[in-house]
């Protein structure tokens, strides 16, 4: 209960907060994370960028994990945890919520001040002519073209992923974007892919006007979300992190708080 408190301080100190949420935001809302409290993988690494564009084979592979798991993604709901920060923002206390997450659970729960670091999965954007279409229609497509896979179930991964074992990926179709032939992406940010530009410069102009930075559910194990701890470090902003288990900033955090979200930001609803 004392922990709990101090983030109710924190918050309570700090008018405008800069607000970084991660995985462990949207657990409870049935969308698996992909590290331990060690911030270890729990699981084999998600695609990269490289292997997506390089070659076919890992393209089917992907596509044919994410007609079954895009399944618990579509119907996952936002839980206490994306409330209690749509809260703050109607309290106008949030300068911008950053979000490593991209499943939109933030802006579903009535976020309006977001910026999807990482991209969002209920987009497909051709890598060819940059067309943006919404992934419920390559859903449908998908499902139409691959109808014998529909039946499968698997254990549900991050980002839209699943754990199917063993497969034979060869037959599965992937159509091509209707406009230009092009080779079709989810349009998130992949493993050994870099964030946009101008996607960070926005929020680093959000963070100069932020008075501390307020970090919930990531183990900030990844760079495009580290470095603005460490930037916030650097203008001395102080920050405060709920998360459970180890983070890579824990050396320069002056809070941290080892709960669930949902549990630290209660004192919100
Ligand atoms: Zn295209």
């Amino acid at each position: 209960m004392t922990e709990c408190r101090s983030v109710e301080n924190f918050v309570e100190r700090h008018r405008k907060l800069f607000i970084l949420t991660g995985a462990g935001c949207s657990t409870s809302s049935g969308i698996p994370d992909y590290r331990d409290a060690e911030g270890k993988w729990k699981r084999r690494q998600p695609v990269t960028y490289q292997a997506f564009m390089g070659e076919e084979a890992t393209r089917r592979r992907y596509w044919a994990r994410s007609l079954i798991g895009w399944r618990r993604i579509c119907c996952a709901r936002p839980n206490g945890a994306h409330r209690a920060l749509a809260k703050l923002e109607a309290m106008g206390r949030s300068e911008i919520l950053l979000t490593q997450n991209v499943d939109r659970l933030h802006q579903a729960a009535g976020s309006a001040k977001v910026i999807d670091l990482h991209g969002r999965l209920d987009l497909v954007r051709c890598m060819g002519c940059e067309r943006r279409t919404s992934r419920d229609e390559l859903q449908d497509e998908l499902g139409g073209l691959n109808a014998s896979w529909l039946g499968l179930d698997a254990l549900d991964a991050p980002d839209g992923d699943a754990d199917l074992e063993n497969g034979d990926f060869s037959s599965f179709a992937v159509p091509p974007c209707r406009a230009c032939g092009g080779v079709l992406k989810p349009d998130v940010v992949f493993f050994g892919e870099n964030v946009p530009r101008d996607r960070v410069d926005a929020a680093l102009r959000r963070l100069d006007e932020a008075d501390a930075m307020l970090i919930v559910g990531s183990s900030l194990m990844v760079y495009s979300g580290f470095r603005f701890v460490e930037m916030a470090a650097r203008a001395g902003k102080p920050a405060a992190a709920v998360n459970l288990g180890r983070t890579r900033a824990d050396g320069l955090i002056a809070l941290k708080v080892e709960q669930a979200c949902e549990a630290a930001l209660a004192f919100l609803l």
